[in-house]
């Protein structure tokens, strides 16, 4: 008999990648993302420039969240906000200063 969601086959909810924790500053978050502690910066997607915290678990960055109080920041934060941090962890990001040359492909600069 069926009694969860669970039980039906090839219906799994991923509760291991996707379950909810509650962190002790932003309260309910993917378990995943609650971080060893936050750092206050801001966000630099645009020019309001809302407070935000950023959240460092094993020395990577887990996710943002807006920091409660800060000026200019609006409540939910707002999704650029909320992913400003993914660009950052991406093994596609540039790490050196790069040119891209006559046939399109991008050289390292250094
Ligand atoms: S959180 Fe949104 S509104 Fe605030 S600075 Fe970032 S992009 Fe701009």
């Amino acid at each position: 008999m069926i009694q969860s969601v669970k039980d039906i086959p090839r219906f799994g909810i991923k509760e291991d990648q996707y379950a909810y924790g509650v962190d002790a500053i932003h309260g309910y978050m993917s378990q995943g993302k609650i971080p060893d502690h936050w750092i206050k910066t801001t966000c630099g997607y645009c020019s309001v420039g809302c407070g935000m915290d950023v959240g460092v678990k094993d020395d990577r960055i887990v996710g943002g969240s807006g920091r409660p109080g800060s000026p200019g920041q609006s409540r939910p934060f707002c999704p650029k906000g909320l992913c400003e941090h993914v660009p950052m962890t991406s093994p596609l990001r540039a790490k050196e200063p790069l040119a891209e040359d006559s046939r399109g492909h991008l050289i390292p600069l250094s």
